[in-house]
């Protein structure tokens, strides 16, 4: 087997299958628009939770949004760090309506950011799946 530069963490892990199912969510915040009661869902299922259609179309929503919720940090050591690192998970509106959470990335962290706080997407690596290819996904960083 060959070695990996880091640990793998049993509570990380996450399924090859699931990982590949949801890609194009993770990848371009792609979601489903409802057609008969126009609500706009993220991530994407495959019934409508509004209305129970099954009418619905995938789309791509905005890379862009705001901050409406950000609780307090979460603070957690990073592997080759000594100190601990403050690690946020926001609740974002974007900017064509549907919420998502998401980890900010964004270090060291602005003096001040809240409600309102303007983020746009950014790519980045989430966890590794159990034969240990990375995941990669959505966060959110700050536009200044
Ligand atoms: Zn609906």
């Amino acid at each position: 087997m060959p070695s990996v530069p880091e640990k793998i963490c049993r509570m990380m892990l996450h399924s090859t299958v699931k990982a590949w199912r949801e890609r194009d969510g993770r990848y371009r915040l792609q979601g489903v628009v409802c057609k008969d009661c126009g609500k706009k869902i993220f991530p994407a299922v495959q019934i409508c939770p509004y209305c129970h259609s099954k009418n619905l179309e995938k789309t791509e929503f905005a890379s862009t949004g705001k901050i409406v919720l950000s609780p307090e940090p979460l603070w957690y050591p990073l592997t080759g760090f000594q100190e601990l690192l403050p690690q946020y998970t926001v609740m974002i509106e974007l900017d064509d309506g549907p919420f998502v959470c998401a980890e900010l990335v964004h270090y060291p962290p602005p003096a001040e950011f809240k409600e309102g706080t303007r983020v746009e997407m950014a790519f980045r690596k989430l966890k590794r799946e159990d034969i240990g290819n990375y995941v990669y996904g959505f966060k959110f960083r700050i536009v200044e």
